[in-house]
Formats: C-alpha cells, sequence, structure tokens
C-alpha cells in the first residue's frame, strides 16, 4: 500500500471526504510522493506518450505557427517564449529549432517554463541549456513582455471537480473511506451552484459535469498579457467544448487504471472544456479562435510536405514509423479529432494561422 495512500486515508478520517481536486492534487503534485514529483512518466516505457514525443513534426509547424505571428506582429525585438508543462522539453527544443529559420526570431526569445515537476526541470535543463530558461511554479510570476505561449497536454493536468445532477441541484462527487479502508467516491447533498447554472439547460437527472477551477484563472492570466502586451497562446488537448460526463483517467503503463486504488501511481487527467478558456480568454479581452481539430491545424500549418520531406532521408522500418507517426498526429480516428486547439490573440493583430476564425 503506498505511502500517499496512508497520508490521504488519514486526512480524509480527520477532516471528511475529499474534493476531487484536491485529491487529484495531492496524486500528481505531492513533493515526496506525487506522481510528477517523483517521475519522467514520458514514452513507451513510460505512462503514456504525447505528440512531441511522436514525432519532431508537431513541434516544428507550432514553431512555424509562433513565426508567422512573430513576423505579422512587427516582429519585436524580445519576447516571452513560454511553455506551461513542458514535459521533457522536447517541444521547447523542436519549436526553436524551427523559428531558427526565421532571422532574429530565435533571439528574441527569452524562454520559460511553468513546471511543476523538480525531475521534470532537471530533464528540461539538460535539454534546453543552449536557452538558459527560466522556471516558475505558476503562470503568474511570467515576466511582463509580448507572450507567446504554446500548452500542450497541460491543461488536463489540473485538477477537477465533478457534480452529478440530482433535481435542480448538484452533489458533488468526493472521496471517502470504505468500511474496508479503500478509498471511494461518496456524493454529498445536493447544492445549487451559480457556476453550473447554465448547465441545468443541458443535462438530465444523473448526469456527470465536470469544472475546472485554475483553468479559467490561468487562460484569463495569458490573454490578459496578450491583450495588452501582443502575442499568442496556442492550447492544444484532448476534450471538447463543453463536456459531459465522468472523463476523469488514469493511465499507468499505457493502460486504464482505477485512479482510487494507488494514489500517485498513475497519471490523472481529465478531458479539457475549451468553452471556458475561451471565455476567461475573451473576458480578458483578446481574441479567440474557433476550437480547431489538432489534424486540420497541422495539415494548414504543412505537416504533409515537411512529412514527405523527412520521408527522403528515411528507409524501412525508420520510414515506416514515420509514416505511422504522421497519421497518428492528424488523423481523425488518431489523435487528429480527439486533440482539439485554441488560439488567444490580440484583438487589433491579424487571426492565428491555421485555426478556424469566428467573428467577434
Ligand atoms: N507538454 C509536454 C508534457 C505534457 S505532460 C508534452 O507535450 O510532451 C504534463 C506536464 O505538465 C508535465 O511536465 C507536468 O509535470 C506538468 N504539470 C502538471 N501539472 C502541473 C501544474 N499544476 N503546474 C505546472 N506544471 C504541471
Amino acid at each position: 500500500m503506498s505511502a500517499l495512500r496512508d497520508i490521504i486515508a488519514a486526512q480524509i478520517s480527520r477532516e471528511g471526504p475529499m474534493r476531487l481536486d484536491h485529491y487529484m492534487a495531492e496524486c500528481l503534485l505531492h513533493p515526496d510522493h506525487g506522481y510528477y514529483a517523483t517521475r519522467d512518466p514520458f514514452g513507451a516505457k513510460g505512462d503514456f506518450i504525447t505528440a512531441p514525443e511522436i514525432s519532431q513534426m508537431f513541434g516544428e509547424m507550432l514553431g512555424l505557427c509562433l513565426a508567422q505571428v512573430w513576423l505579422d506582429q512587427g516582429r519585436p525585438s524580445r519576447f516571452i517564449l513560454a511553455e506551461p508543462g513542458p514535459g521533457r522539453g522536447t517541444l521547447m527544443a523542436d519549436m526553436l529549432r524551427a523559428m531558427r529559420a526565421v532571422p532574429g526570431m530565435a533571439e528574441a526569445a527569452e524562454v520559460h517554463l511553468v513546471e511543476a515537476s523538480p525531475t521534470l526541470r532537471a530533464v528540461q535543463g539538460q535539454r534546453l541549456s543552449a536557452y538558459a530558461p527560466v522556471w516558475h511554479d505558476s503562470v503568474e510570476s511570467l515576466p511582463d513582455g509580448p507572450l507567446f505561449l504554446v500548452a500542450n497536454e497541460f491543461f488536463d493536468a489540473l485538477p477537477i471537480r465533478q457534480f452529478e445532477r440530482r433535481g435542480e441541484g448538484w452533489a458533488e462527487r468526493q472521496i471517502g473511506l470504505g468500511a474496508d479502508g479503500a478509498l471511494g467516491l461518496g456524493l454529498t447533498p445536493p447544492t445549487n451552484y451559480a457556476l453550473l447554472e447554465h448547465r441545468l439547460l443541458d443535462t438530465q437527472e444523473g448526469d456527470v459535469v465536470e469544472i475546472c477551477p485554475l483553468a479559467p484563472q490561468i487562460a484569463g492570466r495569458i490573454a490578459g498579457q496578450i491583450a495588452a502586451r501582443g502575442g499568442v497562446a496556442i492550447v492544444i488537448d484532448y476534450g471538447n467544448w463543453r463536456s459531459l460526463g465522468d472523463t476523469f483517467q488514469a493511465l499507468k503503463a499505457h493502460e486504464m487504471v482505477d485512479p482510487f486504488a494507488d494514489p500517485g501511481e498513475a497519471d490523472l487527467t481529465a478531458h479539457v472544456d475549451f468553452e471556458p478558456l475561451a471565455q476567461a480568454a475573451r473576458a480578458a479581452g483578446a481574441r479567440v479562435s474557433a476550437m480547431t481539430g489538432q489534424g486540420a491545424l497541422l495539415e494548414r500549418l504543412g505537416i504533409t510536405p515537411r512529412a514527405q520531406a523527412l520521408a527522403k532521408s528515411l528507409t524501412g522500418p525508420a520510414l515506416e514509423a514515420h509514416i505511422a507517426a504522421h497519421r497518428r498526429l492528424t488523423h481523425p480516428e488518431e489523435m487528429g479529432h480527439l486533440f482539439q486547439t485554441l488560439a488567444i490573440s490580440p484583438v487589433t493583430a491579424p487571426p492565428v494561422p491555421g485555426f478556424d476564425q469566428i467573428d467577434h
């Protein structure tokens, strides 16, 4: 039985049932036993694999997108190039390499990383040492200036709360202790929440809805800086405009596992709702693109010609792996549709290339 399980069980015995967002935060970020605090979870031998780890083309396309925005916004001579949740630093390294095709851009970039995990900070430091990155605990401390930010699979790691519809109110799912001492879900008595008022219109008795309290806060902070100082934010994640149902999941060694069985030992995530991100960004004075499928975005940014160019120097299994990676990133039955993207930019700047636009 894990040490973190005992810590959580002791806290529940003392203070009563624990909110799901608090449980998720403990499991992911507890300084001694949290999932991210203690390991590098990526790759075939790890628990999951992300788009930049599948192919260098992912970061290259996003780097070129940022480059076009930098040109469109008058080539600011200094800007903040930021990534929350940079993993192994692969995406940032690939973006910077692509940006070097645009004279002056990489030199103007100040690299800032928002990372909670000391283990991953060390990996990122090695990967990105040439760029002397500066680390932050949260987006709140990012320095002032034009902000160019990419967040891939960051928002899905932020803690969520879950509610079940009961009449015109909501019972919150919380973690309690069963008679056998096992952690399990229970329900609070139903309450009304102003935050969930609009969900009374599109749900029925028993439906589950989720909220991620930090997500709009972070999106608003980023969007406020972009509206005032210029730049762009690109958010990429699995999710939808507005979720319905339980999307909380635990992944270990590429398999779904019980999120309450072994706290701290599995990656916990939930699908990202893009509507609250867009609303917060708009409220902060920024322009927001339409939600755009990852496959469509990468195609418009030129992933297929890039894939063909790279394929010329490959043969045999390496070529097959390259073709499979292109398909995996873009095909609607793989990541192309499950992963959605959103761009946040100043209302005064040209639209961000590759994204579906909406009238403002
Ligand atoms: N963007 C990377 C990694 C995604 S995994 C990629 O595409 O490969 C999620 C990343 O977010 C990890 O680096 C993890 O340590 C970090 N993370 C998770 N929760 C965080 C939080 N609350 N604050 C800062 N970083 C966080």
